[in-house]
Order: structure tokens, then sequence, then C-alpha cells
């Protein structure tokens, strides 16, 4: 496996030459409005189409070895070298402190096999949690929104009657 692993690594590299050109809005839709008012990329946020990551990347999900052959070293390699090449492609993703290689790889490359909106300028923030401690791909451990959703709670105290809210 080591021996795929460095490969892995060297063939993921290269799919930063994946990149899509530009997109030429002027021709792609003519008609949006916003071109009228020389926002080239408001048309291409909206009108940019949901494709495979798998076929934007041109590396098929079969090509990352499913998470339970990895190492924990492994998976960490190749889940910084598949955040490397999302930043070529405008895509970033946050995890929390502390989360495990194989549980932070798990979910990269499940995101690799879902759909995808390019967009050639600014920023696309991947979210992986749904808000839902008790689903959330993090573990509920590491789900920040539990800490939101416990803090709310304490927030939302009943208040006595007559007491005002401050
Ligand atoms: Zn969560």
């Amino acid at each position: 496996m080591e021996k795929y692993v460095a490969q892995l690594l060297e063939e993921l590299e290269k799919l930063k030459a994946n990149k899509p050109d530009k997109p030429n809005v002027h021709v792609l839709y003519p008609d949006h409005p916003a071109l009228d008012y020389g926002l080239d990329y408001i048309a291409e946020w909206e009108c940019a189409p949901m494709v495979p990551m798998s076929e934007l990347m041109g590396f098929a999900l079969e090509n990352l070895p499913v998470v339970e052959k990895l190492t924990e070293k492994q998976a960490a390699a190749i889940s910084d070298k598949i955040l490397d090449v999302w930043q070529e492609f405008n895509f970033y993703a946050d995890f929390p402190d502390g989360l495990p290689e194989l549980t932070k790889y798990k979910i990269l490359r499940k995101r690799w096999g879902e759909d995808v909106q390019h967009v050639s300028e600014g920023m696309t923030h991947f979210e992986f949690c749904d808000y839902e401690p008790e689903n959330c791909p993090f573990g509920i451990q590491y789900c920040s929104c539990q800490d939101i959703e416990l803090f709310d709670m304490d927030d939302m105290k009943p208040l006595e009657e007559g007491e005002l809210p401050f």
C-alpha cells in the first residue's frame, strides 16, 4: 500500500493541470442580466453547472483507497494533497481541531464522489456538518455545532415574570 500511496500522491498533484479555463460567460449565458453591469462573476456563480467532482478533476473515486486500507499517516498524506489540489480549483474545507486523520480522509473521499459547482474565482467552501450533532460526519465529539446548540440553550433560559431581557 505504501507504494500505491506514493504513486497516488504524484497522480493527485498532476490534477492541478485539469483546472478548467475561465468560462466565457458572454458566450455561455449571453442573456444574463449581470453582464450588462460588468458583473461577469455573478453570471458564472449563478450558472455554473453541478458536475461530479471526479469528472471535474478527471480522477475516478475508485482511485482513492477506502479508508479501511490506510494507516493514519497515509490518510493524512492523501488528505493534505487533496486539500492542496482543491485549492487550485478554489475549493476549501475546514475541519475541527484534533479530528482523527482517518475520519477526515473518509469525509474528503466521500465528497469526491459527489457533485460540485466549479467557479473560476472566489472561494467555494465545503460544509460537512449539517448542524445535527448526532448525524455529524465529524463524530459527535468533534461536532462544533454541538457547542453552538448548548450555548444557545444556556442563553435562552426562561425569563422570570416581570424580568427584563437585559
Ligand atoms: Zn456537526
